[in-house]
C-alpha cells in the first residue's frame, strides 16, 4: 500500500532551529551577570552545556521542564526555584534569534520535501512549538534546487517553506501533546488520509512514539548521533539525513535506505 501523505515535525526536521542555542546562551548570561553568586555554587561551565546535554536534560521537554533538568544537571542550588526566570529568558532569547533570522532549513530536507510535493503525496506540518508558522514563513525556498526540475512548484519564486504544505495544524493547542498522537491525527484528518496511510518523519522519540500511538509510519532523522533512541521508541527506519531515503521505495509505500547523503 503506497502513502497517502506525510506529516512532517519542524524544529529538527525541516527546520535547524535555534534552540540549542538559546538556552546555551541564555544560561550563560544569567551566570555571568544576575546568576554569578549563584554560578560560583555549580558546576556550571560554559563549554559544560553541549549538545549530549541539551539532547539528554532539554531537547523535546516542556519549557520549564527543561529549564529545571538543565539547572540540576549543573548542580544549580535550588533548580527548581530558578527554572521559571531561566525558561521564560531563553523564551525571550529565542524569540529575538528568530526575528534577527538566525537559522536555516536543513538543505536535505528542503530537498525531500520538493521530492515528494513532486511525487504528488498531499504534505502537512505539524509542530507544537508556537514559533514554528513563523519559522516556516521566513524561509524562502530556493530554486531550482539540484535534483529537482526546476519549478515543481507551479508558484510564483519567493515561495516560502510554510506555502508546501497542503496543510498545518502547527502551534495549535492540543490537549494532550506528543507523545500522544492528537496532532498527528489532527493533520492527517485536514489531509484527508487515513492514519495508517500516513507517513510521520520526526527527530524526537516523543514524535515517533506519537506517531506509532496514532497507528502511522514513522521515519526518525537523527541528525545528532541519536538513531539508538529513535529505532528504541519505535521507527520503522531511522536516517541521519533525508538523503539517504529511497524514494522509490517510499513511492511504493515501503521505508528503506537508498543512496548515500549527496
Ligand atoms: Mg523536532
Amino acid at each position: 500500500m503506497a502513502f497517502e501523505g506525510i506529516l512532517f515535525d519542524v524544529d529538527g526536521v525541516l527546520v535547524d532551529s535555534p534552540h540549542e542555542r538559546a538556552w546555551r546562551e541564555t544560561l550563560e548570561e544569567l551566570m555571568q551577570g544576575p546568576w554569578r553568586d549563584i554560578a560560583g555554587r555549580s558546576r556550571y561551565t560554559p563549554t559544560g552545556f553541549d549538545t549530549a546535554v541539551y539532547l539528554a536534560e532539554v531537547a523535546g521537554k516542556p519549557r520549564e521542564d527543561g529549564a529545571r533538568s538543565a539547572l540540576e544537571y549543573f548542580g544549580v542550588p535550588d533548580a527548581a526555584g530558578l527554572a521559571a526566570e531561566y525558561a521564560t529568558r531563553k523564551q525571550a532569547k529565542i524569540v529575538g534569534l528568530i526575528q534577527e533570522g538566525a537559522f536555516e532549513a536543513f538543505p536535505d530536507a528542503l530537498r525531500f520535501v520538493l521530492a515528494m510535493r513532486d511525487m504528488g503525496l498531499p504534505m502537512a506540518v505539524a509542530s507544537s512549538s508556537r514559533n514554528a508558522n513563523e519559522l516556516l514563513a521566513r524561509i524562502v525556498v530556493p530554486e531550482p534546487m539540484p535534483g529537482i526540475r526546476p519549478d515543481p512548484l507551479g508558484k510564483e519564486p519567493g515561495t516560502t517553506l510554510v506555502d508546501l504544505f497542503d496543510a498545518n495544524v502547527c502551534g495549535r493547542t492540543f490537549p494532550r501533546g506528543k507523545p500522544h498522537p492528537d496532532i498527528f491525527l489532527a493533520a492527517a484528518a485536514e489531509l484527508g488520509v487515513r492514519p495508517e496511510g500516513a507517513l510521520v518523519v520526526e527527530d524526537a522519540t516523543a514524535g515517533i512514539q506519537a506517531a506509532k500511538a496514532g497507528g502511522m509510519h514513522a521515519l526518525g532523522v537523527a541528525r545528532l548521533g541519536d538513531e539508538e533512541l529513535l529505532w528504541a521508541a519505535g521507527a520503522d527506519l531511522v536516517v541521519q539525513s533525508l538523503d539517504e531515503v529511497d524514494r522509490d521505495a517510499l513511492a511504493r509505500g515501503t521505508l528503506a535506505r537508498g543512496r548515500k547523503a549527496a
